[in-house]
C-alpha cells in the first residue's frame, strides 16, 4: 500500500505533464492555419502624456481568435510561435497589419506613432530589414511613426548583429523601444552603443510604485538616467491614479496601462484618436 500511495503524486504530476503537452500541440497545429483562417487581431493601446491626458502614441498587441470561443493571449501563443519557428509569418502579418493600420491613420491626417514587439527570433530573421523595409514603402508609411519594442533579452548574444540591424533600421527613420525595462539580465551597456530612443519601464515596478519605497526608487533611477541618456521614458502596467500622479510628480511623462485605457480594436482606438 505504502508503494502504491507513493505513486500516486508521480501520476498526478504526469497527468499535468500530459495535459500541458497536449493543449501545446493542440495550439501549435492550430496556429499553422491562423493567418489563412484569419484568425489574428491587433488591438492598439494608446500611451498618453500624463499631463495632458493626450494620446502620443500607441503599442500594437496581438490577439489571436483561436475559434469562436476562444481568444488565446499572446502570453501563452506567442513562445509557441517563438519555439516551432511560426513567429517568423506571425511577425510579419504583425508588421503588414502595423503598416496598414499607419497608413489608414495617415489617410485621416491623424499622426499617431504605433510600436510593435519583436521577439528574439524575429530578430535573427535576416529578412526583417527588408521585409520592415518593403512594408513601410508599400503602404506609403513615414518610417518615423513605426516603433520596434525588443526585450534586454534579444541583447544577450549577438551584439554585433543586433546593432547593425538597429542601425540600419534607425538609417530608415524607424524608432527602437527597450521593452520591460528592467527585467533582463543583460547589463546596462548596450545603453551606449546601440540606437534606441525609448524605455520602457516594465510594469512589475509600476504595481506597487504608490506604496513600495523600493519600487519608487527603482523607477526614479531609471527616469533619471533615461534623461541624461537623452531617451524617452513610458511607464507600462499603470492601473491607478495613485501610480499616475507619482509618475507625474517625477517627470515620467509617458504612461499606458488600464487606469488611461485598454488595448482596442483598430476601429474603436482610431475613434478614440479622432476624438482627442
Ligand atoms: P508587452 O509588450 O510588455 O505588452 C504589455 C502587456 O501588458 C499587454 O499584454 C497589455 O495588454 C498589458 N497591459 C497593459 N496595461 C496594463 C495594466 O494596466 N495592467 C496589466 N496588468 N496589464 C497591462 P498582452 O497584450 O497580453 O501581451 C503580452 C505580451 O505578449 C506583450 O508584453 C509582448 O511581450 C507579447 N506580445 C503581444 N503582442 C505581440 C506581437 O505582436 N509580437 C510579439 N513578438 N510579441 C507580442
Ligand atoms: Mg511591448
Ligand atoms: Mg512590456
Ligand atoms: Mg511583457
Amino acid at each position: 500500500h505504502a508503494k502504491q500511495r507513493g505513486a500516486e503524486p508521480v501520476q498526478f504530476y504526469s497527468l499535468d505533464l500530459k495535459i500541458a503537452s497536449e493543449r501545446r500541440l493542440k495550439l501549435e497545429e492550430a496556429l499553422r492555419h491562423a493567418i489563412e483562417k484569419n484568425q489574428f487581431e491587433l488591438h492598439i493601446q494608446p500611451i498618453f502624456d500624463l499631463c495632458s491626458n493626450k494620446i502620443v502614441k500607441a503599442e500594437a498587441l496581438l490577439r489571436w481568435h483561436m475559434d469562436d470561443e476562444e481568444t488565446i493571449s499572446p502570453e501563452e501563443f506567442i513562445p509557441i510561435a517563438e519555439e516551432s519557428g511560426q513567429i517568423i509569418s506571425i511577425g510579419r502579418w504583425v508588421i503588414s497589419e502595423v503598416c496598414r493600420v499607419l497608413a489608414r491613420l495617415t489617410k485621416e491626417s491623424l499622426s499617431v506613432p504605433l510600436s510593435l514587439n519583436l521577439s528574439p527570433r524575429q530578430i535573427s530573421d535576416r529578412h526583417l530589414f527588408d521585409f520592415i523595409n518593403n512594408a513601410v514603402i508599400k503602404n506609403r508609411v513615414s518610417p518615423d511613426l513605426l516603433e520596434l519594442e525588443i526585450t534586454e533579452g534579444v541583447l544577450v548574444d549577438n551584439h554585433e548583429k543586433v546593432r547593425k540591424l538597429l542601425q540600419e533600421l534607425r538609417e530608415m527613420g524607424v524608432r527602437v523601444a527597450i521593452d520591460d525595462f528592467g527585467t533582463g539580465y543583460s547589463s546596462l551597456s548596450y545603453l551606449k552603443y546601440l540606437p534606441i530612443d525609448c524605455l520602457k519601464i516594465d510594469q512589475s515596478f509600476v504595481f506597487d510604485l504608490a506604496t513600495n519605497p523600493d519600487d519608487q526608487a527603482i523607477v526614479l533611477a531609471v527616469i533619471a538616467m533615461a534623461k541624461s541618456l537623452k531617451l524617452k521614458v513610458i511607464a507600462e502596467g499603470i492601473e491607478n491614479e495613485m501610480q499616475k500622479r507619482f509618475l507625474e510628480e517625477h517627470e515620467c511623462l509617458t504612461g499606458q496601462g488600464f487606469y488611461l485605457s485598454r488595448p482596442l480594436p483598430v476601429d474603436d482606438f482610431i475613434t478614440l484618436v479622432n476624438a482627442g
